[in-house]
């Protein structure tokens, strides 16, 4: 085979074999085909879409690029979820201890924030001395003892995706359902597990804007996992204001903790409840929790009873972190200088945009523009209004948590530009607008 011939059948429009498509990953992946004849494919699968048997060839074609981890020794189905990327979204950190504390051991592998702000990863590391660089071994071993264990992808996790994505991400073809449905279920795959939920984010400060957009890539990847055989679903969420009330890595961590001791923002508590639900129904396999109500009560108990913060605590200590920030979150780190953003006029929150907010914690240095950049882990936003709310002239809209004052101005533009106030009343957002089983 040779990789002209794939680009140009791509190019007219004509749908390619799994056998091409698998060529043209193993030779891209060994270095037999070039950057820019990846990118040429790239964009001719973005201009001209796959089919869903296209789609699940290339995901698997990126799964065997390296190896697919068989999870089954800690636990005979294995459970993940996945998040499509959103702003404020501390969702793993609540809901993996809470899925554990019922019983369902979890090991994860998650990645790390590029672009506005950090990722899971960047935020367990918050708690001083926690490692993600953990071996299979490890991770399989912390997940068999303690039900819970989270680390870093390791490079030998779906390497064509991590090759295909850094091409992506200068070529202007991120933006592609075909790739970003792959990208993701690809990694899903190789990560070993039997049943996947995920969250696919709309909104401001999502990949996916319009509702309709996000529907059709849940629906695409649902339909790749169902085609190798895993048990999936998918919610689709509100991602138009933050996640929660708190925008940056410490920040997240303390308000994760305050949920799991049974406080917390009640938007995000349910959203992870939910998403919790649907693992542990998968993880039933219609045997057990068979009903979402019924299993979030149980999850509640969890949280009422102290258990989920116990499996925080001590995936937290396994993992070498300092379990002191876990009962005393003001250890985490702290920024200098907190700055309350005011309301200018009394009326109804009609925005708080996602994307304007993320804006405003990076420019703080929540985030990285490169993977070798560091990230300042104190600094970000809590926001104290929501979509909807009535707020008085004067009233605190946001505290902006900075280290440097340069940086502190630069956040405020973008932070005061996120917020929306009017005269007349506002609906409040859904959580959810949908739910593929
Ligand atoms: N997340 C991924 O892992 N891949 C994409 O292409 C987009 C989001």
């Amino acid at each position: 085979m040779h990789a002209v011939d794939i680009i140009e059948k791509k190019r007219d429009k004509l749908e390619l074999t799994p056998d091409e498509i698998k060529w043209f990953i193993d030779a891209y992946t060994r270095g037999d085909v070039a950057d820019y004849q990846a990118a040429a494919f790239c964009m001719a699968v973005y201009l001209n879409g796959m089919t869903t048997d296209e789609i699940t060839a290339l995901t698997m074609a990126m799964a065997e690029s390296g190896e697919i981890l068989d999870l089954s020794e800690v636990s005979g189905y294995v459970v993940d979820k996945h998040s499509s990327g959103g702003v404020g979204d501390k969702t793993t950190l609540v809901v993996l201890p809470l899925v554990a504390a019922l019983g369902v051991p979890v090991a994860k592998m998650s990645g790390r924030g590029l672009g506005l702000t950090g990722g899971t990863l960047d935020k367990l590391e918050s708690t001083t001395g926690f490692n993600v660089r953990l071996t299979k071994e490890e991770l399989m071993d912390y997940a068999r003892i303690n039900g819970l264990a989270l680390g870093g992808q390791t490079r030998k996790l779906a390497p064509a995706d991590d090759k295909l994505y850094s091409l992506r991400d200068v070529t202007g073809t991120i933006p592609s359902l075909a790739l970003i449905s792959s990208s993701i279920m690809s990694k899903k795959i190789a990560a070993g597990a039997q049943g996947i939920v995920l969250d696919v984010k709309v909104g401001l400060g999502a990949f996916m804007k319009d509702i309709d957009q996000a529907r059709e890539l849940a629906q695409t990847m649902v339909n790749i996992g169902r085609n190798v055989g895993r048990d999936m679903v998918a919610v689709i969420s509100d991602m138009n204001q933050p996640l929660g009330r708190t925008v940056g890595n410490a920040l997240e961590v303390a308000e994760s903790i305050e949920i799991l001791r049974g406080g917390g923002d009640e938007y995000v508590k349910a959203h992870c409840l939910e998403i919790a639900a649907y693992m542990l129904k998968l993880a039933g396999q219609g045997e057990k929790w068979t009903d979402i109500d019924a299993i979030k009560a149980e999850l509640q108990e969890a949280i009422d009873s102290g258990a989920g913060l116990d499996k925080f605590r001590t995936m937290i200590k396994a993992q070498g972190g300092d379990v002191r920030m876990v009962d005393n979150t003001k250890l985490l780190a702290q920024a200098r200088i907190k700055y309350p953003l005011k309301a200018n006029q009394a009326g109804y929150v009609h925005q708080v945009a996602a994307d304007q907010i993320a804006r405003a914690a990076f420019e703080l240095g929540a985030g990285r523009e490169r993977k070798e950049d560091d990230i300042d882990l104190a600094v970000g936003l809590e926001v104290m209004v929501k979509v909807g709310d009535v707020v008085e002239a004067g009233q605190t809209l946001a505290i902006i948590h900075a280290n440097d004052e340069v940086k502190l101005l630069h956040a405020r533009k973008f932070a005061q530009s996120a917020f929306i106030v009017k005269d007349e009343p506002a609906d409040p957002l859904p959580l959810f607008y949908g739910v593929i089983e």
